[in-house]
């Protein structure tokens, strides 16, 4: 899960963490409430959107000169215009694709004076079981840039969870970062506190860029994305509450409410599968025919009826999907259990496009039976390569 840039600044704050003084705004009049109680001489306004390249974005309809999504201002007046012409418009990144993001909450900060810029991050290394530490001198601008021309910029190192930060840690980033003195100092604790902050709160990447030299040499934490293991969200209720399902694509929120494994994708085929590995293959093959699966969909093992009715719920209601593919594997999961949900959901949400039914193990023939005597237009497979290639000709013939 995903948080917005203040809140990732809050839950660091809690920690020790350095960050500027801010306060969230959703609409101009907050905006300028917010400038007028943080008072500095410089302010900046800082689109909240879950995607980063704030800075170089673009905004829809303000044309190729007008500024991105992050500015520094002057005035609270100019806080106020800059609200007014930011919320509720559209913020196109690098990292949002051509679709953008609606803008629909700011950042108010107070403006920091920049000496020096730099990477930092913490992510789960799962190949070590560590946590991994990436610094680069070369902040402020694309990480991925400067990794590709010139690596040898980029330091990392692990930080073993049984045993924790170590002085060595502490020196390795200081080292990474040119900082000596007071500075080192500030490095040094700055990564304990990230670290803990990382742990405690089932972090699975913090990335912090820039983390900034101010003009009177202090480190500070400016932009902070911070993403959490999904997995460990139970135990975090403070963290679950900072969910921003705006921000989400609306079948992968009706889908987590079914506990279904589902992710939206650009294709047009749509999927339902059980087991993430025959998902996988699934989605593979019908590339394979020269298709695009409309998402990655895993029923689970022992899905029911009712699960498997919001599972086609969802796939149905995505105006992409052109034709669906139901590649059924019975193991734990009985046939005819899915046969009944296909039946049901499309008795109750009708079906506009070609369904191709793959059922293969327990119950099968039950399974088959269902379908057969349901009366739907149901083309039948084979096997897995079978279903693939039919669902792709029905799409194809349909266009
Ligand atoms: P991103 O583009 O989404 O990564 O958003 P950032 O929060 O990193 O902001 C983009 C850039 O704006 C930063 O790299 C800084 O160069 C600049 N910036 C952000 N806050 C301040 C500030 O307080 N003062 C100044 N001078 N520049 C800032
Ligand atoms: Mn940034």
């Amino acid at each position: 899960m995903n948080i917005h840039e203040h809140q990732a600044k809050a839950v660091l704050a809690e920690f020790g963490v350095p960050v500027p003084r801010g306060f969230a705004a959703f609409t101009p009049e907050e905006a300028q409430k917010a400038a007028e109680t943080l008072g500095t001489p410089v302010f900046v306004v800082k689109s909240q959107i879950h995607a980063g390249g704030r800075g170089k974005g673009r905004f829809e309809g303000l044309g190729p000169d007008a500024k991105g999504g992050v500015r520094v201002v002057k005035s609270v007046a100019e806080v106020r215009s800059n609200a007014e012409e930011m919320l509720g418009r559209v913020l196109v990144t690098h990292q949002t694709g051509p679709k953008g993001k609606q803008v629909n909450r700011l950042y108010i900060e107070e403006g920091a004076a920049i000496a020096k810029e730099f990477y930092l991050s913490l992510l789960v290394d799962r190949q070590t079981s560590m946590v991994s530490v990436v610094a680069s001198t070369e902040g402020g601008m694309d990480i991925e840039e400067v990794a590709h021309d010139t690596p040898e910029k980029i330091h990392t190192f692990s930080i073993d969870p049984a045993t924790g930060v170590w002085p060595t840690h502490q020196r390795a980033l200081a080292k990474a970062l040119g900082l000596t003195g007071g500075l080192a100092k500030e490095a040094a604790s700055l990564l304990t506190q990230l670290y803990t902050a990382f742990l405690a709160k089932d972090m699975a990447m913090l990335e912090v860029n820039p983390l900034i030299v101010t003009a009177d040499d202090h480190l500070r934490v400016l932009d902070a994305k911070v993403s959490f293991d999904g997995n460990a969200l139970y135990r975090h209720p403070d963290i679950k509450a900072l969910r921003d399902e705006t921000e989400e694509d609306s079948k992968e929120i009706e889908a987590s409410k079914h506990d279904l494994a589902y992710i939206a994708l650009d294709g047009e085929i749509g999927c339902m599968v059980n087991g993430a590995g025959l998902a996988m293959a699934t989605m593979d093959i019908i590339k394979l025919y020269g298709a695009e699966p409309a998402n990655f969909l895993d029923v689970g093992g022992g899905a029911s009826k009712e699960k498997v009715i919001a599972a086609f719920k969802i796939i149905t209601a995505d105006p992409a999907v052109k034709g669906i593919l139901v590649n059924i594997f019975g193991g734990i999961m009985r046939c005819d259990i899915i046969a009944e949900g296909v039946v049901a959901a499309v008795k109750e949400v009708g079906l506009k496009v070609p369904l191709v039914v793959r059922l293969e193990g327990t119950n099968v023939e039950l399974g088959k039976k269902i379908i057969n005597e349901s009366g739907l237009n149901v083309i039948a497979a084979n096997d897995l390569s079978d279903g693939a290639e039919k669902i792709v000709a029905a799409v194809r013939g349909a266009k």
